[in-house]
């Protein structure tokens, strides 16, 4: 996504230790290379971003494992891709452990105050639910960060290197800087009301009242001197420390500018993020959610993400029925309606605090015939579809609406080293750009994660398992997915894109598993997402491609959107070949490589 400058990548190998440098911008060949599939040996990296890419790869060619790279990698996007990641935000980390067959998943999102009550997106003057960007410009958007305590116990459980060492080439990527892309640009020009509001924020990324000029070199001191602070005093700066007490002023204080210069339609409001919320912060370790699926076992992430039911139950739906004995157009239509049916179930029962036995019902084989019996080969479903009532036995379902929920910000990494670890890692700050809050001199974003929560009920009479609460994590669509084969990895993947992750997830294994294609055709496939609502959102190639025929069979699309998701994926062949497999075109196209590449 970002065209780098500092990022030639010099490595300086001793007995024990590696010293990555990014070396000068133009003198040592500038850029490193930003290509969409890579194949090859010996380990790989997926990443929406070229550095981020070129400095996971580093750790790996130097003895560092997945988790280290994976790691570096997200320090790195910290930097180059602040408005969907970084240390203000929250994520899912889901690693593949070569050695014990297992695989393990770090909870790292963001929770909301101790304070917070179910109301905290509703107008006290009327009693009406916030406008979403009133919500997100605001304290009351921040939740505690759980991206920093994520690395730190990925590397210290599964790494080989210290959180310290880790993040030292992102602190020299901040440091040096990297060449402003057109991607970068625009996603600040789309934010620049709210970027304008907060002195913070309009220094570092409206140098001069306006974005700054595509070709130019964005530097972040202030992330790097955090970044070194953090490496040399630990994460207890950042959850009880100097830093704590810096978000914390931030999100009770927000550093509004005197002279915004451009108008913001709302109040912005403070939130009640406390220095105890930080010290108390705790990440979750929960079994991943398993579905299997035509002899694969598919891993995802469990709540407070819906990722891994959502994804898991439209497979088992999928599975009823054989498609490889069906066309093109009716592995489509399955497709979009398992999609709509999974999304009913997730919007009606998937929260943060959902039973076990709940989530073990919704990707059960049993449930799926449940749904799956719903699906009319000839004619599309009426949109919404309601929930299955999961008391009930048969195809009867309970009446309810939905929300309809999206959003393109966040970011996906896979990465896969030579002793056949894997790591799957989706972080966000929730929008782009976050809350729009640079935390005043250590030059990241906070997260806007609560607006993930609903404002208001949306089951109707029934409950809504997704309202505020007191330390509470709202759910999150994010869906890092590995698929074993024999207990073996086969497949990881994951993207960005709101409730569209799942869609995006799932329709890339549908395409790679039913629709004949290669992992970089399945990535590159245009792409539609069907998530419960009357007409489905489709990339106007989908339309263009596939429009009539589904047409045919009932199925209406809304106004074309240009781009659903941000994938990355590595596929896993025969004799340690890897896939590994980036967005083409998407978002300005991501950035793969693997250790030792051959055709
Ligand atoms: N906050 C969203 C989630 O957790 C992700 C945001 C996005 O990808 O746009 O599901």
């Amino acid at each position: 996504m970002r065209f780098p400058i500092a990022l030639a990548l010099t490595a300086t190998l001793t007995a024990t230790t590696v010293t990555l440098v990014p070396a000068a911008a133009s003198a040592h060949g500038g850029a490193p290379p930003q290509i969409p599939t890579a194949t090859g040996y010996g380990g790989a990296v997926a990443t929406v971003d070229p550095t981020a890419t070129a400095v996971g790869l580093d750790v790996l060619r130097h003895g560092g494992n997945a988790v280290d790279a994976a790691v570096a990698a997200a320090a790195t996007l910290g930097v180059t891709e602040p408005f969907s990641a970084g240390i203000g935000g929250g994520g899912f980390f889901v690693f593949y452990d070569a050695r014990h067959r297992r695989v393990h998943t770090i909870d790292g999102r963001e929770s909301g105050p101790a304070t917070m009550t179910e109301n905290i997106f509703v107008d006290p003057a009327d009693g009406l639910p916030y406008d979403f960007a009133e919500a997100r410009v605001s304290g009351l958007s921040v939740g505690t960060p759980g991206t920093l305590a994520t690395w730190q116990a990925a590397a210290d459980r599964w790494g080989t290197r210290s959180l310290g060492r880790l993040l030292q080439p992102a602190a020299r990527v901040a440091d040096r800087g990297f060449t402003v892309d057109a991607t970068f640009r625009q996603q600040i020009a789309d934010n620049a009301a709210p970027f304008a509001q907060f002195g913070s924020t309009r220094e570092l990324y409206l140098p001069g009242g306006a974005p700054p000029a595509v070709g130019s070199v964005q530097r972040n001191p202030d992330l790097a001197d955090t970044y070194r602070l953090i490496a040399r005093r630990g994460t207890d700066v950042f959850y009880r420390g100097p830093v704590a007490a810096d978000i914390v002023s931030t999100v009770q204080h927000p550093p509004v500018a005197a002279d915004p210069a451009v108008p913001w339609a709302y109040p912005i409001r403070p939130g009640d993020l406390r220095l105890s919320d930080l010290a108390d912060y705790r990440l979750r370790f929960p079994a991943p959610t398993r579905s299997d699926y035509r002899g694969l076992q598919v891993y995802g992430m469990s709540t407070p993400s819906s990722g891994g039911t959502a994804v898991g139950e439209a497979l088992n739906i999928l599975e009823q029925s054989d498609l490889s004995k069906v066309s093109d157009t009716q592995v489509l239509h399955r497709y979009l309606e398992a999609s709509a049916l999974s999304f009913a179930d997730r919007n009606r029962y998937v929260g943060a605090y959902t039973p076990q036995p709940v989530l073990d019902k919704l990707v059960s084989d049993r449930w799926a015939r449940q749904r799956a019996c719903q699906i009319d080969p000839a004619r599309a479903l009426t949109k919404p579809v309601p929930p299955g009532d999961i008391t009930a036995s048969g195809c009867t379902p309970a009446l309810v609406g939905g929300k309809v929920e999206d959003g393109q910000s966040t970011t996906n990494l896979t990465v896969a080293d030579r002793w056949g670890n894997v790591v799957e890692y989706t972080l966000t700050i929730e929008q782009t750009g976050g809350s729009a809050m640079v935390v005043p001199g250590r030059g990241f974003l906070l997260n806007n994660e609560l607006t993930d929560f609903n404002f208001t009920g949306t089951q109707g009479s029934a409950p809504d398992p997704n309202l505020p609460g007191p330390n509470k994590r709202p759910r999150s669509s994010m869906s890092p997915t590995i698929v074993l084969s024999g207990g073996k990895p086969f497949l990881a993947l994951g993207s960005p894109g709101g409730a569209t992750i799942i869609t995006t997830v799932l329709q890339v294994l549908v395409n790679r598993l039913e629709r004949d294609m290669t992992l970089p055709e399945a990535m590159a496939a245009p792409r539609a997402s069907q998530r419960n609502s009357a007409a489905v959102q489709a990339e106007p190639a989908f339309i263009a491609q596939y429009g009539d025929d589904l047409g045919k069979l009932g199925h209406t699309f809304g106004p074309p959107v240009a781009e659903l998701g941000a994938a990355t994926a590595i596929e896993f062949g025969r004799g340690g070949r890897l896939v590994a497999s980036a967005e083409p075109v998407r978002r300005g196209g991501g950035a793969a490589g693997v250790v030792h590449p051959r055709g």
